[in-house]
């Protein structure tokens, strides 16, 4: 077993810094993530898309619906939202639980478009 008392001096050497930078690294990892992408193919939605001469064209746009305003938007207009927030990460020890915060269930996953999803981080922040 590892000694508990030399784990926690280690500990002592982890800045706040670390651990916002360590936060910022997991949720970027998460956001280049297969499960994400995945998760977004089960999302996708596919309009069909006319050429100039209103022949369909082969591929369609690939859209997704934001789960607020109902609207459709392109991948680069969305965000994939965590529906019971991440929140900090102020203590190493509490890692795991931050892991599984972030690369939970889908059904703690939503699409937001980027409009819908900086209104819910507003307000999330506001109750705090
Ligand atoms: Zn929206």
């Amino acid at each position: 077993m590892n000694d508990v008392k030399t784990h926690c001096d280690l500990l002592d050497n982890i800045t706040r810094k670390d651990l916002q930078q360590i936060r910022t690294g997991l949720r970027q990892a998460f956001i280049r993530s297969n499960y994400k992408g995945e998760f977004l193919r089960t999302k996708r939605v596919e309009v069909i898309r006319y050429k100039t001469n209103g022949d369909t064209a082969k591929r369609p746009y690939i859209k997704y619906e934001c789960i607020k305003c109902l609207k459709l938007y392109s991948i680069t207009e969305i965000n994939v939202d965590h529906i019971d927030k991440v929140g900090a990460f102020n203590d190493v020890l509490s890692i795991k639980d931050f892991f599984f915060n972030i690369w939970c269930e889908y059904s703690n996953l939503q699409i937001l478009c980027k409009d819908c999803h900086k209104l819910k981080t507003k307000y999330e922040r506001s109750k705090f």
